[in-house]
């Protein structure tokens, strides 16, 4: 005789994130503060666009940056000599950040006591577009080292973001290049601002606050 098996159905996990990333969205929305995400991979030069970042914008604003890594303070220790507070989450093996993370460190601070929140995700590209955290704007960054196929392999985390950066344009035309990259990047989704950057030599970030709507 077969037994019939109940079957239960869990609600997965990003139902219950996705509920406290619009949360986060409305306070923030509320408070009138930016707050952005930025994904992309290990050495596409997330930390060091926010170090230039920071270093024109720490006289100016407030910001806070939330820094994730499975381990070490390597990022944050950087982002913190720039002159903007800011906070490591070692996730401890989790290749992501999720809006829980989040939501446990500003829980921590004051919001108003800071203008901009910038959250650097875990490096790949993949899981996080999965896991909102609840910012305003999602930005991928891809460095042209990264190879020609980098954002045709990647279409999911493109179509969730609204600004892709094409970092170490230093090296354009050098055995790399930036326009199929910006190309792949437009054709993935329509309306996306591409920036080309090099944090290397701080170029393009102007470009880049401008997209985010900071005005310096
Ligand atoms: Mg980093
Ligand atoms: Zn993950």
């Amino acid at each position: 005789m077969t037994q019939e098996k109940k079957v239960t159905v869990k609600k997965p996990a990003y139902i219950e994130n996705d509920k406290l990333a619009d949360e986060i969205r409305d306070l923030m929305k509320r408070k009138n503060k930016l707050y952005f995400n930025i994904m992309g991979s290990i050495g596409a030069g997330k930390t060091l666009l926010l170090e230039r970042m920071a270093e024109k914008l720490a006289p100016l604003y407030k910001v806070f940056v939330i820094n994730g890594d499975v381990a070490t303070t390597i990022d944050a220790d950087r982002i913190a000599k720039r002159g903007v507070d800011t906070v490591q989450i070692n996730t401890g093996g989790g290749c992501h950040l999720n809006a829980k993370l989040i939501k446990n460190e500003l829980d921590k601070i004051n919001i108003d006591d800071y203008d901009i929140f910038f959250a650097e995700n875990v490096g790949n590209l993949i899981c996080p577009s999965a896991w909102d955290v609840g910012a305003q704007k999602n930005i991928v960054v891809v460095s042209i080292t990264e190879g020609e196929y980098v954002i045709k392999k990647h279409p999911i985390i493109f179509k969730g973001a609204q600004i892709a950066v094409i970092n170490k344009c230093d090296l354009d035309g050098m055995g790399f290049n930036s326009e199929t990259l910006v190309e792949d990047a437009k054709k993935i989704k329509s309306g996306m601002e591409v920036i080309c950057t090099s944090a290397k030599e701080s170029t393009g970030i102007n470009e880049f606050i401008a997209a985010l709507g900071i005005k310096i």
